[in-house]
């Protein structure tokens, strides 16, 4: 079998591709990862490229890292696998559109790049936002939207061209940007696709929350599918390169249930099989919780000139 072909990345902020430390090494030897395993539904857990920090402006990523064309067939083929928090994540990512309405009059065109099954769709339906537009590349996915939205949803890869320029009020992007490639490409494209003035709502893993910093090469974050991992600092000068003014940043609160905390927690599997019984004999594993779980907001809106 032969191996994947890695490529050296460039920092998204600099455009350089050297100046840059490793923070951790690859923990995978590349000729392990043949094609077929690397677009099987999910590579193994906890495997990573080497990150590097770019000594320029701090900016984090994977590097070297597989060819895009591998990495787009990842994503077609991969499994939904939100499940039972669906509910959950709509009352977070909802709370944080709600936060849109004091920069903006009234509920506009709503485009979410990456909606998944469509459930942020439904919630932003329901708290006014028409019309509505999805890109999203697993068909899976896809098909398991509600009708209210199925028809909204376009299935592939976000790409130019897909819409009329400046036919949005609001972009969104919710665990997105860590995956993408050529993030600037991706903002330059959603600038052209929203109105002057429009707004862009991202939500996205911390690279400087405590829980990362933490638990270091072991977070769940330094994650192969990750090519870049921001701040708020680094994610606000990258919309800044893009054209967007960073108008608020900061750690975004989810909502879970406490089944759902609990199977991220590190425990052995005897305790948690323990834990998970007492839960559910009581009725509690349904209970949500509002936590900073190492994710962060960026709120950035589009020239009134572009
Ligand atoms: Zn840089």
């Amino acid at each position: 079998m032969p191996g994947v072909e890695l490529a050296a990345t460039r920092c998204a902020i600099c455009e350089a591709k050297g100046g840059a430390t490793t923070v951790y090494e690859a923990n995978f030897r590349p000729e392990d990862l043949d094609a077929a395993r690397f677009s099987a539904r999910r590579p193994p857990d906890g495997i990573h490229y080497r990150i590097v920090r770019c000594d320029t402006c701090g900016l984090l990523r994977s590097d070297p890292i597989a060819e895009v064309a591998g990495l787009d067939a990842l994503y077609t083929e991969s499994e939904f696998t939100y499940g039972a928090e669906t509910a959950n994540l709509k009352r977070t990512y909802g709370r944080y559109l709600r936060a849109l309405e004091q920069y903006q009059s009234g509920q506009g065109a709503l485009l979410e790049i990456g909606c998944g099954n469509g459930f942020f769709l439904e919630q932003a339906l329901a708290q006014g936002y028409s019309p509505l537009a999805g890109v999203e590349p697993s068909r899976r996915a896809v098909e398991a939207a509600a009708e209210s939205v199925r028809e909204n949803i376009k299935v592939g890869v976000f790409q130019q061209g897909l819409f009329e320029p400046r036919s949005f009020d609001v972009v969104c992007l919710f665990q997105v940007m860590d995956h993408l490639a050529d993030p600037v490409a991706v903002l330059d494209e959603v600038g052209a696709l929203l109105r002057p003035g429009g707004l862009l709502l991202t939500i996205q893993h911390n690279a400087d929350a405590v829980s990362a910093r933490l638990l270091g090469e072991r977070s769940p974050i330094v994650d192969i599918e990750h090519t870049y991992l921001y701040a708020p600092a680094t994610l606000s000068r990258l919309c800044e390169k893009a054209g967007f003014a960073a108008l608020n940043a900061g750690a975004s609160w989810n909502r879970y249930s406490l089944r759902y905390l609990f199977r991220l927690a590190p425990f052995t599997a005897s305790l948690k099989r323990g834990v998970s019984g007492l839960l559910h004999a009581t009725g509690m594993e349904k209970l949500p919780l509002w936590v900073p779980l190492g994710n962060f907001f960026l709120i950035a809106q589009k020239g009134s000139q572009g």
